[in-house]
């Protein structure tokens, strides 16, 4: 009946069932570790498609799964005997160069973003990863490359245009309906179906960029060096770092005038000893799909992050003993520096939590047999409670494979947690966006 029902509504987008020769491929989320069965993918063409989906699964009380671009860690853009909402064909992007603002439809890609932008030197802070999806990544708030430069992606959003429970299209900013822009900005897919971004748009020339592999003997004397450089290093700069069982490499990456970067980024080749790398200069662009490899699609991941005060001797110490005892060769212990324009804005400014850290680690076991699940999730999260005991309070919620619990409550903090539970009990009372961190609504 629930079927029959399904295939009689008029879509204009592609209904995707189980029988469909596409469906095995299209119910794949990037995780290769879930392995969920939707009753039905529909892959939605323009808003009233949406509508329908939102009416259709209510009405059954069925799991509704909203999808950007597949990239969530914990799979929640698939589910089981439930609807998936697949905005993959919605990903339209209209540029305005000269006012420097930017429309972007929620099943465009990073990568979409910064090759709109690229011809007119014009970028959208994002994350680090090109095939990562816009919608995901900037509701529960965005951070790579630019972030200490120009703040996290929702610090460039003026509007979003979002469908909520009841069926309403609504375009909300920072004056209309702010409260729900305010919970947007970090709040995840909590409030609705975002069908539209709207950015400003930040002037970006050629960039500097380093990346270097040092041995993990001395790691330690290169990690505390960095700390020191990284922490009255201008806004312009900003590293990153991936220790595995092999190595420790760090990447320096510097967005301002040439002559600044040539003098910020090759020092970073020279911490502990000479490190094995080198340094350029490069487009964007080119810097931005360097990890599109890396994370690719279908391996099997689990990760788990947490935001740091500083870059300590503790920490390093932790991370270094971790990663002598990796369950898999690609696994690994990633870190991205923070502050600078980030911090700028108020932590009650927006739902999205954490604006004083310095630095965000992620625990990130890789593998690709079955067979080394137990193993490697475990490690992952052994590793990631000592990394937690070292950290801030506060979270991020798109960096956690693990959903449920207080997640969502220790992320956001009670005070938060509670203004984010009324905005939920007047936007999805019934609590129809639940695949998410979810925050449970209470008036
Ligand atoms: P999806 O799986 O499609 O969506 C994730 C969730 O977002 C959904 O479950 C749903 O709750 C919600 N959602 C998606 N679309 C909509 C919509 N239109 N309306 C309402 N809710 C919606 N984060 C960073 O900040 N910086 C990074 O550099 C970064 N790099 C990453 C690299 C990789 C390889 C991966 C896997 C993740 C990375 N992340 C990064 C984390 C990323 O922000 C989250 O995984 C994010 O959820 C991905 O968005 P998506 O649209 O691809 O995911």
């Amino acid at each position: 009946m629930l079927l029959n029902s399904l295939k009689a509504t008029n879509f204009a987008g592609q209904l995707v069932l189980p029988d469909h020769p596409e469906f095995e491929q299209m119910r794949r989320v990037w995780n290769g570790l879930i392995d969920r069965k939707p009753l039905a993918i529909v892959q939605a063409k323009n808003l009233d498609d949406i509508m329908k989906v939102i009416e259709f699964t209510q009405r059954y009380a069925l799991p509704l799964a909203v999808r950007g671009g597949g990239h969530s860690l914990p799979g929640l853009s698939t589910c089981d005997g439930g609807v998936v909402l697949d905005l993959s064909q919605l990903n339209q992007i209209n540029i305005d160069p000269v006012a420097q603002l930017i429309s972007v439809e929620s099943g465009a890609l990073l990568g979409s973003v910064d090759a709109a932008g690229a011809p007119h030197g014009l970028i959208v802070p994002a994350g680090v990863v090109s095939h990562t999806g816009v919608a995901g990544l900037t509701l529960g708030g965005g951070m790579g490359w630019l972030s200490r430069r120009f703040g996290l992606t929702i610090d460039s959003l003026l509007a979003v245009d979002i469908i909520t429970a009841n069926g309403d299209l609504i375009c909300t900013s920072q004056t209309n309906e702010p409260e729900l822009f305010w919970g947007v900005r970090g709040g995840g897919g909590n409030f609705g179906v975002v069908t539209k971004f709207h950015f400003r748009m930040h002037e970006l020339g050629s960039v500097t960029t380093g990346s270097w592999e040092y041995e993990l003997a001395h790691s330690r004397g290169a990690l505390l060096r960095l700390a020191d450089i990284a922490r009255t290093a201008p806004r312009e700069f900003t590293t990153t770092f991936n220790f595995t069982r092999k190595n420790l490499s760090i990447t320096a990456f510097h967005s301002g005038l040439p002559e600044d970067g040539l003098k910020t980024v090759p020092p970073i080749g020279n911490l502990a000893g000479a490190g094995v790398g080198k340094f350029d200069r490069t487009v964007f662009t080119t810097h931005q799909s360097r990890s599109d490899e890396h994370a690719c699609w279908g391996r099997r991941y689990y990760a788990k992050g947490g935001y740091l005060a500083e870059l300590s001797g503790e920490v390093i110490d932790c991370m270094l003993a971790a990663v002598k005892s990796t369950p898999s060769p690609d696994s690994e212990i990633y870190v991205i520096q923070l502050g600078g324009a980030i911090s700028d804005i108020s932590d009650d400014a927006t739902a999205y939590t954490g604006r004083a850290a310095q630095y965000y680690w992620i625990v990130q076991p890789i593998w690709d047999d079955p067979k080394f699940d137990v193993e490697c999730l475990a490690w992952g999260r052994q590793i990631a409670a000592q990394m937690t005991a070292l950290s801030m309070d506060g979270n991020y919620v798109n960096e956690q494979a693990d959903v449920g619990g207080e997640l969502a409550l220790k992320a956001y903090g009670a005070e938060k947690f509670r203004r984010l539970q009324r905005l939920k009990a007047r936007f999805d009372p019934s609590n129809l966006f639940r695949l998410n961190q979810n925050i449970q609504p209470s008036a």
